[in-house]
């Protein structure tokens, strides 16, 4: 079935350094082509090893260290090591593949093609976009500078640039206002904004520091969290714990010199707030990559990749599915939800390839473990409709012990030696068992 596959110039030594000077000119072709190697391009291009060879299957990749981004909430709150993060992406890159690394600059989805930095053609009969969404501190004016500035008080989760500096500033945290921002954007794990606020204030509480600190989160969504089940376990900490909700407030400016934040009002735009800040936590903006969302033909009006929420099937071009945060399946976009998607977007592209009926749905399973201290967590998990998908047979609505010990030790190992390898499809067998087979 995967049989046909070739390079019109031979290209032994794939993995080659990246330099934007550096134009190669040259053509590779193969049958799959993923493009992305982050969580869900990794996992998937591991499955895929298993049945094309090395001469058929592409993964285009710049990077040389691929990051498990969920524990960067817990570097942030001084409970894990940014090494515990990282690894190389050459080690864990499937042997049976070829990896160019390299990154797509031009999707030509009518001639099948990619056009890499470097200045390759890639030819492939079918495409996965994995590209993931990137944090866009520049659009935020006075952000990046503040940024770099250790006494500003600004820092952020967010970038493995930044994550380091957000445990110093808590340290650093004595008194006045410690704010955390949700940006007016789409965003790779909704939970983590108010996450590294609570471990804030927990972090407060146990340095005996807390009633010297206003503690704000500043939201632009109009909920605290999506799922009405979560979010009234999450208002009744917030309003225990003393802390500020405001809904539907956007930061807009930064002043790190002057310990400055400029906040609008969603609802009336010409209505700005300035606040002073000792702790500023910044989710900035997010958008797929400029490649991606500047092609009209792969992707919809918000720039994700425009694909069947169920199939994860591209609308216009039947060959190319998309995984990850970059497509524009309306879950909420975490590794959670990429690892249910890996085997629905893996079957059917098999079934495509041998012109079958698609087999499987995604059924919009995201899960986001929301650590609210230095020992507990909800674990919400939930569907496209927002019902409470529970893998648990116990209330998974309360802050549990167990379930801060299933996020910080236990899901990056499944991460690392399962789902890397292509073998993690999400927990729905797990909850079948569970839940004696009565569940979804
Ligand atoms: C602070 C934080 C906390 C989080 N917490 C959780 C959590 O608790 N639970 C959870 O499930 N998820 C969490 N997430 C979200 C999770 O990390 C992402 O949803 C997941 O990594 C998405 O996988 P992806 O493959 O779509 O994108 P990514 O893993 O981001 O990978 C995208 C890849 O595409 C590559 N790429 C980009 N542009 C190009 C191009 N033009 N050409 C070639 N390659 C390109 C990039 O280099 C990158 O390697 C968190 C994320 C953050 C930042």
């Amino acid at each position: 079935m995967f049989a046909r596959c070739y390079n019109k110039i031979s290209h032994l030594n794939s993995i080659r350094p990246f330099s934007s000077t550096k134009i190669l000119n040259e053509t590779h072709s193969c049958k799959v082509l993923v493009v992305g190697g982050g969580t869900g391009g990794l996992a998937l291009t591991a499955k895929l090893s298993r049945t094309l060879n090395k001469s058929n299957l592409i993964l285009l990749e710049p990077s040389n260290d691929h990051y498990y981004q969920p524990l960067f909430t817990l570097v942030g709150g001084g409970i894990e090591k940014m090494k515990d993060t990282r690894k190389y992406e050459e080690d864990l890159v499937p042997k049976n593949c070829t990896w160019l690394k390299d990154k797509a600059v031009d999707f030509n989805l009518k001639k099948n093609t990619v056009n890499t930095a470097l200045g390759d053609k890639i030819e492939y009969d079918y495409l996965i976009v994995a590209t993931g969404i990137i944090p866009r501190y520049e659009l935020i004016p006075g952000l990046v500078e503040s940024l770099k500035n250790p006494e500003s008080g600004v820092c952020s989760i967010y970038s493995p640039n930044y994550v380091e500096n957000v445990f110093p500033v808590m340290q650093k945290l004595n008194s006045g206002n410690a704010i955390f921002t949700f940006p007016n954007s789409p965003v790779k794990c909704p939970g983590a904004p108010q996450k590294i606020c609570y471990i804030t204030e927990d972090y407060l509480r146990k340095e005996g520091k807390r009633t010297n600190v206003n503690v704000i989160y500043n939201t632009s969504l109009p909920v605290i969290f999506g799922v009405k089940r979560y979010a009234d376990a999450l208002w009744k900490i917030c309003k225990e714990r003393d802390i500020n909700v405001n809904t539907r407030t956007n930061l807009v400016r930064v002043n790190g010199e002057k310990k400055e934040a400029t906040f609008e009002n969603l609802d009336k735009p010409e209505e700005k707030s300035i606040l002073p800040f000792s702790m500023l936590h910044v989710v900035p903006p997010m958008s797929t990559t400029e490649a991606i969302s500047s092609n009209k033909d792969l992707t919809n009006a918000a720039g994700f990749v425009e694909v069947d929420k169920s199939t994860m099937q591209h609308v216009r071009f039947p060959n190319i599915f998309a995984i990850g945060d970059c497509s524009s399946s309306p879950n909420s976009k975490t590794a959670a939800a990429a690892a249910a998607q890996t085997n629905v977007v893996f079957e059917n592209l098999k079934a495509v390839m041998k012109n079958q009926k698609l087999p499987l749905t995604y059924d919009g399973y995201a899960s986001c473990p929301l650590v609210t201290g230095y020992d507990k967590c909800i674990l919400a998990e939930f569907d496209y409709e927002l019902n409470p998908l529970e893998t648990f047979p116990f209330r998974q609505d309360v802050e549990r012990t167990s379930m801060f010990l299933l996020k910080k030790d236990v899901i990056p190992v499944i991460y690392w030696n399962l789902m890397m390898k292509g073998l993690w499809n999400g927990p729905a067998l797990f909850r079948k068992i569970m839940h004696l087979g009565l569940h979804k």
